[in-house]
């Protein structure tokens, strides 16, 4: 019998692996995929955040009110011990202009492939293709190529990941099996999400275009971030931070001008039109581009003039479907609540097992602060979970 299982080997997974082999205990990881972290891979493909260099109490608050409930876990791991981290693993890293924290190979694999080596030195082993189904008294029960097996161990972490990228392994199908002991969680809920839009056929010629320099807004939630025009609607650092207003049912409206005020685009529309076509008239006045000149044909036909006009273009309502559907998120709020976590975060229901990452019912914007997450919980139910056998 191994001393810990650890199901799910993304990077909250193989943290708590990591901590709980450095303290000596035998541990497994199990992952239902061929292969593990293939969430963390995918997210290497755009350069892979792993963090944020800034000040803690800056870093923290970007938790909201998840922040007092991570305190801990990120004052133990957090920005200074992510990079060291990824250091120690012989890739050096670099901070961006705004404090985004990348590795400089701005990809996931070499960092993996250096972690899964050294945890292998550490006696970790591996067992994929096994996926887990529940309990059966205290042994847990996995469905495996040879049919179903169950495992007995000291303390096992739970590190499922969230609801979203199915394909990728996090198919939240945990939940269930969770709820039905009445562990205390809450339904998945896409967060840092892109927003459907049915475009019509006039934007198509735009698709893939980014909207640079533009302000979006919904509810009280304002964002000076960037975002790219897709098939199906809009994607993007920008639209992600607004997730948490647009889950309320705020509306998104786009301030196509933010360094001019509402006067200001007034005043530039008093010069004579002329002869010139609307889009040129936009173009000359205002230096506005056309996919900002698009989308403003897109809000309203025929578009206003005067200072309706200067009103539309600061405050550009955008008719969205909704968030994009759940499984598009980049991470998804919801799973295990913190009511049914002890400070150790283990199941306050299921003494010896342990929950981190995704799995955990908080909530971060994109700019590497889930990833860091991740890592501190991990960390955290790892120490715990060997603390707990340790007792
Ligand atoms: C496109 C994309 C880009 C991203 N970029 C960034 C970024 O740059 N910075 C950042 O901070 N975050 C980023 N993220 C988010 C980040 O990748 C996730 O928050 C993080 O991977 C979650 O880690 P985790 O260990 O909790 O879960 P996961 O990484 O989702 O891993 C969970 C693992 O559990 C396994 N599993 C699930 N159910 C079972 C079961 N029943 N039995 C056995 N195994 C199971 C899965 O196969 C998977 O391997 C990105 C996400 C996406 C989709």
């Amino acid at each position: 019998m191994a001393d810990a299982l650890v199901i799910g080997g993304g990077p909250a997974g193989l943290m708590a692996a990591e901590v709980m082999a450095c303290q000596g205990l035998s541990v497994i990881v199990l992952d239902h995929k061929p292969t593990v972290a293939r969430k963390f891979l995918m997210a290497g493909k755009s350069g892979l955040n792993l963090t944020k260099d800034e000040d803690d109490r800056k870093f923290l608050a970007s938790y909201g009110p998840d922040a007092t409930w991570l305190a801990p876990m990120i004052a133990a791991f957090g920005v200074a011990e992510v990079m060291a981290w990824a250091e120690e693993l012989g890739q050096p890293i670099f901070t961006g202009s705004t404090g985004r924290v990348f590795p400089k190979a701005m990809k996931a694999s070499p960092l993996l492939r250096a972690w899964l080596a050294r945890l292998d030195t550490l006696g970790v082993v591996q067992q994929t293709g096994w996926r887990w189904t529940g309990w059966q008294a205290d042994d847990l029960v996995f469905q495996t190529p040879d049919g179903v097996q169950t495992l007995a161990a000291g303390v096992t972490v739970l590190a499922c990941g969230g609801g979203s990228w199915a394909r990728l392994g996090s198919d939240g199908q945990w939940l269930s099996v969770v709820e039905a002991e009445r562990h205390p969680v809450k339904p998945f809920a896409p967060s840092n999400s892109g927003v459907e839009v049915a475009w019509s056929e006039h934007m198509t010629r735009h698709f893939g275009a980014p909207l640079k320099n533009i302000r979006l807004l919904a509810g009280d939630a304002v964002s000076r971030g960037e975002a790219v025009i897709t098939k199906t609607g809009l994607e993007g650092g920008g639209i992600y931070q607004l997730t948490p207003a647009l889950r309320d049912g705020a509306r998104l409206t786009i301030d196509l001008l933010p360094d001019l005020s509402t006067d200001a685009v007034a005043g530039r529309l008093k010069k004579p039109r002329g002869k010139m076509s609307a889009g040129t008239y936009l173009r000359k006045a205002l230096k506005l581009d056309p996919v900002k000149i698009g989308l403003l044909n897109e809000g309203r036909r025929p578009l206003p003039q005067g200072d309706d006009l200067a009103h539309l273009i600061k405050s550009l309502p955008l008719a969205t479907r909704g968030l994009m559907p759940i499984d598009q998120s980049i991470s998804t709020i919801g799973g295990v609540t913190r009511a049914a976590v002890n400070n150790d975060l283990m199941l306050k229901g299921r003494p010896g097992t342990f929950v981190a990452g995704e799995m955990l019912d908080w909530d971060a914007p994109t700019g590497g602060y889930l990833i860091t997450a991740c890592l501190a919980s991990g960390a955290w139910a790892g120490a715990a979970a060997a603390r707990y056998l340790k007792r």
